[in-house]
């Protein structure tokens, strides 16, 4: 076939939130085979996120075992892969112990709030003050640096760990990074993370791209006791070794970038001024800014974009991030049975005009950008005799198109410039209701690739780009560009904005109702 009429194809591991994936791209950037496999998410206590770090390393061996199945099936080669990327969730965080190489306990994810209490007590901390403008996040349950502090605070096993010497730290990019190259066992231990993954730590500086001291020591992390990956460009030929074992034994790891980031070089928004908004378990909208970083004045976080090396400048972004999105979604089918799969959802939502008056504010990991309240939880406002699921299942959808719209505004304020439209990407994106949701209740054009996949395609590049089956990002304009579509505004201005004013009434009083 001719997609397959290629010298050269790049793997993409993809390791998202609820499932993970291994794509073979072709030198014009078309997917050519995937495999994708779901893993569980444990919620062992209220608030609690957590995901087996052997069960993520599994589910990412057996799709690439899976994947280049059906390649050879097609009547590709193996030994045409030249190279793999790698893209994972951000901000998850890993312990191991670096003699054995195996975990020490579950990976604390992203979402998970459990810190409420400890983040806090360091807001109150001497030099909280300072961070923003370090790191560019500002202090919240999100990021690493406060799931690594709970850990050495709780768990006894990691706590030991630090103090022998032996704990190893990392985001789940440097986890499978480690363990693809064998662990503990490898020649040569490769502990390494990129830019876009590092800056999701709260531990390094933005413009150094390297630890911060002063980072470090607010959180009292000491550098002796623990190892951190070390910090190397999202795209490199050396620095991320190569798979040890498998299918594609002895081909090398060339690209690393957090899945937002992926997805930002996977639609091509490589030029400032351009931004993509990414529907998965959560929804990140990130908005290039260039090469010097943008620390915001409205509630959204600086970020690297992309660091590909060989002497070009790093990329930054302005970020909002929602922490659920499809969550919310598949909320609706595993805990409250609505339909028996997320399209179904979907399907509901449609069926009805509107969502009758009813707010889901969907804060069940608190409420990120652009309002970052630690303690909202979630909550339906407006419900009546009349309401139904198909109401319910609107309203989760618009929860997320509310949020987009508040961010689209911080951005607004933050760089002075009004954005013409989004590309949209992630499973959600797939639902048509809510992206015409999205173009209503943001008055936006919303554009949506035929090819979704596009934050695989964010590290099949960087990856590509170290062993030059791609030289310049030129090459890449014409990727993903046939058979997209334009969701355009239908709905009143005046009637969105009514809407969304109810919204964020409804944000006001989904805050600080007691847990315990
Ligand atoms: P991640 O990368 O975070 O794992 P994905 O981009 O794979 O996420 O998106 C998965 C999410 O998208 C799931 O939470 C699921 O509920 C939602 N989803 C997938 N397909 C649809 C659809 N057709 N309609 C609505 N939601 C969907």
């Amino acid at each position: 076939p001719a997609e397959l009429a290629h010298n050269w194809f790049v793997g993409s591991i993809d390791q998202g939130t609820t499932s993970s994936r291994f794509l073979i791209f072709n030198g014009a950037g078309d997917p050519v085979a995937m495999h994708q496999l779901e893993f569980e998410n444990l919620y062992p206590k209220s608030g609690w996120h957590e995901q087996d770090p052997l069960a993520l390393l599994r589910s990412v061996e057996e799709c690439i075992e899976g994947c280049v199945k059906k390649f050879e099936e097609k009547g590709g080669d193996r030994k045409r892969i030249k190279a793999v990327g790698i893209t994972n969730q951000r901000e998850t965080t890993v312990v191991w112990d670096k003699e054995t190489g195996e975990p020490l306990g579950n990976a604390v994810v992203w979402p998970d709030t459990r810190t409420t209490a400890l983040v806090r007590e360091l807001k109150e901390r001497e030099g909280a003050g300072e961070l923003l403008e370090l790191c560019g996040l500002p202090l919240s349950t999100y990021p690493s640096s406060v799931k690594l502090l709970w850990l050495l605070q709780n768990d006894e096993g990691v706590k030991r760990a630090y103090d022998e010497g032996r704990l190893a730290f990392g985001t789940v990019d440097s986890w499978l990074i480690y363990r693809l190259n064998g662990g503990a066992e490898a020649e040569r231990q490769v502990h390494v993370t990129d830019g876009t993954n590092a800056s999701r730590t709260m531990f390094m500086n933005l413009r150094t791209l390297q630890y911060d001291e002063k980072l470090l020591n607010f959180f009292g992390i000491d550098q002796g006791k623990i190892q951190l990956p070390q910090i190397v460009p999202s795209s490199d030929t050396e620095a991320f070794g190569k798979i040890a074992s498998g299918a594609l034994a002895g081909v090398p790891i060339t690209g690393c970038l957090g899945d937002q980031s992926s997805a930002l070089v996977g639609q091509c928004g490589f030029s400032p001024g351009q931004a993509k908004n990414t529907y998965g378990t959560g929804c990140f909208l990130l908005y290039n800014v260039g090469t010097e970083p943008v620390i915001s004045k409205n509630g959204l976080l600086a970020t690297v974009a992309y660091d590909f090396g060989k002497g070009r400048k790093p990329v930054y972004a302005l970020e909002g991030s929602i922490a659920v999105a499809g969550s919310g979604v598949k909320f609706l089918v595993d805990n409250l049975g609505f339909v028996e799969d997320p399209s179904r959802v979907s399907e509901l939502a449609e069926s009805v005009e509107d969502s009758a008056g009813l707010v889901f504010v969907t804060a069940f990991s608190g409420l990120f950008a652009p309002y970052w309240i630690d303690d909202a939880q979630g909550t339906l406002f407006g419900m009546t005799q009349y309401t139904t699921k198909a109401h319910i299942a609107r309203a989760t959808l618009e929860a997320t198109c509310f949020q987009t719209r508040a961010i689209l505004k911080a951005m607004e304020e933050d760089s002075g410039h009004k954005l013409e439209r989004i590309a949209v990407d992630g499973g959600l994106s797939n639902s048509d209701v809510c992206m015409q949701a999205q173009a209503d209740i943001a008055q936006i054009p919303v554009d949506r690739p035929a090819m979704r996949e596009t934050t695989a395609l964010g590290a099949a590049v960087a990856a590509g780009l170290a062993v030059g089956v791609w030289n310049e990002l030129e090459e890449l304009n014409d990727v993903n560009k046939v058979g997209r579509r334009m969701f355009m505004p239908k709905m009143p201005k005046q009637k969105a904005e009514n809407m969304f004013q109810k919204w964020n009434q409804a944000v006001e009083m989904s805050r600080g109702w007691v847990r315990e």
